[in-house]
């Protein structure tokens, strides 16, 4: 670790699962770098009961993790493989089925608890001499000047770098304090989460059932539980959060089409509304906003943090490849250019299939049985949307490519 510099090239604001694998690219890459995290997770035992916050970390993330020397401590703790992913419509006939195999890929992704990725990320940080964690301290003010940034602490003390990166989740004090907009889009969903067992296995698949009130999706874990994510609308959230245990596994198992039998055990279960947006500009001079601080979306298809990685993994890129002041607008409006689009496309893709399914329009539950049912079929446009799903689709920042030993 640092020695107690209060001048770094960079200050991450956010030591969450984005901010903290941003700190591991730059600090690998000899930059000096502060983490400033509000909240640190408690310590992972393997003996603890699976947390309820999961992601679904896909290839593309998995490579980024892997090249920022992460990957290994998150498989030593916890993460479990999924082979297929199964989504069906309640309102028609349409199904489709995804596999590895037909990609000639080992899985389609990890279904991780988010504060495994995060302490796993920390401990790598610890690793690196040119980066500092400080934690618990949240960031109060924030003066930029045309030479650096000043980051103030809750405990009074000031932080010089020449670039501030916001990594401070979809409520972005830096956000703020940057005086930079944000457009917000209330789903009018809430997102039930809760780990449960299942009467018939999973078989290492994802299995997702669009209902008319939103989509519910079972992510498989290594012990043969499955973590639930339910977005429901609002008044529905909240009566199925307000059932007992068992008419609660009850409706689940109905609202699952009995596809995994019945409920036999729930946990504790949770609730998140849903807000989507994005933020307007993801730079200015001094300033970068990555992951949910620059956009939040939906989470019917498991993609948010995955975006945030790919924007971690692209100011990264951007800033090794530069000898420029990392905080000046010529190399930060490289890193917006790459990553807006990107993330925009996935936007409007999800709000596609939300709209598509949530309709109630006569002719649309035909429209998606027989788009579900051709899509299966034809296989260049399956593997398309599956390389989509992996994140391999297109172009990727190079530190979420392999890593190829130049040794071997
Ligand atoms: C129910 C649900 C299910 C989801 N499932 C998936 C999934 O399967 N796959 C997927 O890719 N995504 C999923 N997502 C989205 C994913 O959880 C987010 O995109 C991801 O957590 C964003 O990570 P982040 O690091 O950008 O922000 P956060 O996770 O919000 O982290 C921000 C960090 O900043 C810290 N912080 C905040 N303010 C300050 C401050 N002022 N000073 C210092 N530190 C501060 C916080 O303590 C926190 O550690 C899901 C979301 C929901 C709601």
């Amino acid at each position: 670790m640092a020695s107690d510099l209060k001048e770094f090239d960079v200050v991450v604001v956010g030591g969450g699962m984005v901010g903290a694998a941003l700190a591991a690219a730059l600090g690998q890459a000899g930059r000096s770098v502060a983490v400033v995290e509000a909240r640190l997770p408690p310590a992972f035992r393997a003996e603890d009961d699976y947390d309820l916050r999961v992601s679904a970390v896909n290839r593309a993330s998995q490579h980024l993790l892997e090249r920022v020397g992460t990957w290994p401590g998150i498989i030593e703790r916890r993460a479990s493989a999924y082979r297929c992913m199964r989504v069906w419509d309640a309102c028609s006939a349409g199904e489709i089925e995804f596999d590895a195999v037909e990609m000639g890929e080992p899985d389609l992704g990890h279904i991780v608890e988010n504060r495994v990725i995060q302490e796993a990320l920390l401990e790598r940080l610890e690793q690196l001499d040119s980066v500092r964690l400080l934690a618990p301290f949240g960031v109060e003010t924030l003066e930029l000047g045309e030479r650096g940034v000043c980051v103030g602490l809750s405990d009074g003390r000031e932080l010089q770098a020449r670039l501030v990166v916001g990594a401070d989740g979809a409520r972005s004090r830096i956000r703020e304090l940057a005086g930079m907009q944000r457009s917000a889009r209330d789903y009018g969903q809430t997102a039930i989460v809760a780990t449960v067992t299942t009467e018939v296995p999973h078989e290492s698949t994802a299995w997702q059932r669009f209902l008319p009130t939103g989509p519910l999706a079972f992510l498989p874990l290594g012990d043969g539980r499955s973590s639930i994510v339910w977005s429901a609308t609002g008044t529905e959230a909240e009566r199925l959060l307000g059932l007992d245990d068992a008419d609660f596994r009850h409706a689940l198992a109905r609202a699952a089409d009995l596809r995994l039998g019945r409920i036999t055990a729930c946990s504790k279960r949770a609730g998140f509304p849903l807000v989507g947006g994005q933020s307007y500009p993801y730079v200015r001079a001094r300033v970068a906003l990555i992951g949910d601080a620059a956009h939040s979306i939906h989470p019917l298809a498991g993609q948010g943090v995955n975006l945030g990685f790919m924007d971690a993994a692209e100011l990264a890129g951007v800033l090794d490849s530069s000898f420029r002041d990392p905080g000046s607008m010529l190399v930060l409006r490289r890193y917006e250019r790459a990553r807006r689009g990107e993330n925009e496309t996935m936007m409007r893709l999800m709000e596609g299939f939300r709209l598509l399914f949530g309709s109630q329009l006569p002719l649309l539950p035909w429209v998606r049985g027989r788009g579900m049912a051709l899509t299966g079929t034809v296989q260049p446009l399956k593997r398309h949307l599956m390389a989509h799903a992996l994140g391999t689709a297109g172009r990727r920042p190079e530190l979420a490519t392999p890593f190829v030993d130049p040794v071997r």
